[in-house]
């Protein structure tokens, strides 16, 4: 059976991973060659994106095959497996970086535009689970293309795996992608929540707090110490509400609600320009556009963190 629909932006990736075929490295080849091999370019991490057919119809991500990248193909760039589609062809995603202006020059020009993820993601005229394929191209992309030496020796790595690991020839050790866990998580206490900003936010804009987790945490213990560090506040019990891949550049946004055992807020000045206690009624009136606060966009899991708030959870 599956998952139900996610409401949080890039989830709900409807891909065949393939995890049990893709370290077979004949296979991928085999996926890469084949005639049914769809290959999204992305061009300074910025994925191909299509106009639209008709006005209001949506734009469609960009995958191509192997033989429209014409000279643009070669064998030194960047190649990742992104998956099957339900209708079994295999999807990938390329590094054109080494192109100088795609738009306007060689074998894209004319087809549309790289796009940057978020402001496609904001922009709200693209699916959403291909927007959710997108964030994997990313992600995956982004890891190979940051990763070329080996952490351990210092030698150049190989990507393997259709992207998913890089081995070190010279003292084997294998690299696996890295995500790195953010906690962000909603206090309350009864009525109320705990929204802050950070400097160079927009004027009146407030969010949830948050934070990288550490080794030898748990997300419970992550979110204590962030609300503590941040804002004084001490917390008695914590819930996971969902959680959201951000591949800028790594990470797993997770959504916490946590009850403050106290309303005393001491502002660690660093991290934050202020912190404040919120109504659940003001929460409900700016998030239907008519309240005292600017608050996230829908894209991120702190809209959605609000949301759930609004909706009467703490
Ligand atoms: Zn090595």
């Amino acid at each position: 059976m599956a998952l139900p629909d996610n409401p949080i932006m890039f989830a709900n990736n409807p891909l065949d991973r393939a995890g049990h075929l893709r370290p077979n490295p004949d296979w991928v080849a085999a996926q890469l060659a084949s005639d049914d091999a769809l290959i999204v370019p992305l061009w300074q991490l910025n994925p191909l994106v299509l106009p639209e057919l008709q006005p209001g119809d949506g734009r469609d991500v960009g995958y191509l095959p192997k033989a429209a990248f014409g000279e643009a193909w070669s064998d030194t760039m960047q190649v990742v497996f992104l998956g099957l589609n339900r209708r079994q062809k295999p999807l990938f995603a390329a590094d054109i970086s080494h192109m100088s202006a795609p738009e306007d020059m060689g074998p894209f020009k004319g087809m549309g535009q790289f796009e940057d993820l978020r402001g496609l993601a904001a922009a709200g005229d693209m699916s959403r689970t291909e927007l959710a394929i997108l964030a994997q191209a990313k992600g995956i992309l982004d890891w190979n293309l940051r990763t070329p030496f080996c952490a351990q020796c210092g030698h150049p790595s190989q990507s393997a795996e259709g992207g998913y690991k890089r081995k070190c020839d010279n003292c084997g050790t294998e690299h696996f992608p890295r995500t790195d866990p953010v906690v962000i998580m909603l206090a309350t206490h009864g009525e109320d929540c705990l929204l802050g900003r950070q400097r160079g936010w927009p004027d009146g804009m407030l969010s949830a707090l948050a934070g990288f987790m550490e080794p030898g945490e748990t997300l419970e213990e992550a979110v204590a110490r962030e609300l503590m560090e941040e804002a004084g506040i001490e917390v008695s019990s914590v819930s996971y509400l969902g959680s959201q891949p951000w591949p800028f550049p790594g990470s797993l946004m997770i959504g916490c609600m946590a009850k403050a055992s106290h309303r005393d807020i001491q502002v660690d000045e660093v991290e934050l320009e202020e912190a404040h206690w919120v109504s659940r009624s003001d929460i409900i009136s700016s998030m239907a556009g008519q309240g005292p606060l600017g608050v996230p966009p829908e894209m991120a899991i702190a809209h959605q963190l609000m949301k759930a708030f609004a909706e009467g959870a703490d």
